[in-house]
């Protein structure tokens, strides 16, 4: 388990005022000139070596992100680092804590981030539906200013970085990182092709890096640290601590930071205060919030909680968004209305996410009811891989992999309602 020494976020659960001089007295902006004047490259280069990768769902090594930057203004564009608080993934609530009571981590993180990207500004696009967050960060962002923290010559450094706060309006498709760069441009929230990605052409054409609020918050930490310290936790290819938030049918749902690579039981047990009505209810897992296909019980008791030991087991860590579901779980029902939710929240751009996932809720639908046949099964399962890999962004993917994991692992209790249509079994066992 984690000592306390050790966590990044010590005032997670807001038992501390969230404001200056209370993140000042757990350690916040603490000579943040020193880490600056260590230089742009020597910070990439220890972000690189602790092996951060981005907690946004993806896993793409952060360090290695930063230094796509163009180190000298491209046609004198200046570059821009964008901050993703859009948090909207089903289960995921770990970014929300970070801006609730430790804002500072995230705004100290943004200015040593763009310092190390040449960045002029940091933009945060902080959800719609946060408003309480919004307001806390506004706040916080205004001390920073005041207390000389940010803005012009920021901390004593001599370079001037400003911060600016974007509310988004409620669409799930505004956290995907181009769509996030449109609705910031003020367009319709709509992902862009990639290549190019944003280092090469983000916001407004500039060079841009979009970085998860838990991905910046933990920069400064990292720093003062040092890498080696945050790469003694997890294991080469997964190192650091990670936010886990638990949820559904466990003891006590909570979000936690942990080493990563923890194992799911270890991580319940310890913090979740175990499975309701005992291990031997479990049913199944969702690992990394909805996108990701679920687990049953039997493989993800031992499994360590990262993203390669996730990906073994054909799902992965995503968000670390950890969704627990008992015996009682209705588990065709909940795909299905995660099914309804990505057909919801498609933005329509291109033909095999527009039509396909509303063809693929219906069919989940059906399902659910038993009121299918038997080889719609096979037909549901080969348009899910029409679609995954075939769009552009990765809601696709989102849409597709949830009902690929229900079929693999929960394929009898299908037949069964088809066969019997008596809908829902009181109690479900996974397939294997
Ligand atoms: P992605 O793998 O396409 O990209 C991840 C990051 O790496 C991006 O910033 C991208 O620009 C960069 N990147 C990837 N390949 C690159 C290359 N060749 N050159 C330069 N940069 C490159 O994934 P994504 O679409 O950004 O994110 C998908 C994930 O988002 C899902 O796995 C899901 O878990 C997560 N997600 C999170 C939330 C949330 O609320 N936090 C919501 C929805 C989805
Ligand atoms: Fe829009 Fe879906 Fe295509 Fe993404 S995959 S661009 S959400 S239609």
């Amino acid at each position: 388990m984690l000592a306390d020494k050790d966590r990044i976020f010590t005032n997670l659960y807001g038992f501390q005022p969230w404001n200056v001089d209370a993140a000042i007295k757990r350690g916040d902006w603490d000579d943040t000139k020193a880490l600056m004047a260590r230089g742009q490259d020597a910070i990439i280069d220890e972000i690189k070596a602790s092996g951060l990768r981005g907690r946004g769902g993806a896993g793409f090594p952060t360090g290695m992100k930063w230094s796509f930057m163009p180190k000298e203004p491209r046609d004198g564009r200046p570059n821009f680092l964008v901050i993703n608080a859009d948090e909207s993934e089903p289960g995921s609530c770990k970014d929300r804590e970070i801006i609730r009571h430790d804002p500072h981590k995230l705004i100290e993180g943004a200015l040593i981030a763009g310092y190390a990207m040449r960045a002029r500004a940091a933009y945060i696009y902080i959800r719609g539906e946060f408003i309480r967050e919004a307001e806390t960060l506004f706040a916080a962002v205004a001390e920073a200013y005041d207390r000389g923290f940010i803005g012009k010559n920021a901390s004593g450094s001599g370079y001037d970085f400003d911060v600016f706060v974007h509310r988004g309006a409620g669409a799930y498709i505004c956290g995907e990182e181009t769509a996030m760069l449109e609705s910031l441009e003020g367009k319709k929230g709509q992902p862009r092709l990639k290549p190019p990605f944003p280092a090469g052409a983000g916001l407004y054409g500039c060079p841009t890096t979009v970085n998860n609020v838990e991905s910046i918050a933990v920069t400064p930490t990292i720093l003062r640290r040092g890498a080696p310290w945050f790469k003694g936790f997890g294991n080469e290819n997964n190192a650091g601590t990670k936010l886990f938030q638990i949820s559904g049918h466990v003891n006590k749902p909570c979000v936690v930071e942990e080493a990563m690579s923890i194992p799911f039981r270890e991580l319940i047990d310890k913090h979740a205060g175990g499975i309701r009505g005992g291990w031997d209810n479990l049913l199944a897992v969702i690992p990394g919030g909805s996108s990701v296909p679920l687990v049953p019980a039997a493989q993800i008791m031992d499994a360590p909680m990262d993203f390669d030991g996730l990906k073994a087991l054909g799902s992965g860590l995503g968000t670390a968004a950890v969704i627990v579901m008992d015996k009682s779980t209705d588990v065709v029902r909940a795909i299905s209305r995660i099914s309804y939710f990505y057909k919801h929240e498609s933005c329509g751009q291109c033909t095999p996410c527009r039509e396909g996932t509303g063809w693929m809720w219906r069919v989940m639908e059906r399902l659910r009811t038993g009121d299918a046949d038997a080889s719609e099964i096979d037909t549901l399962f080969e348009v899910t891989k029409q679609v995954e890999g075939h769009t552009i962004c990765a809601l696709g993917d989102a849409a597709a992999w949830p009902i690929q994991g229900l079929i693999r692992h929960f394929r009898p209790e299908i037949e069964r309602r088809i066969a019997d249509k008596r809908g829902p079994a009181p109690m479900m066992e996974a397939a294997e």
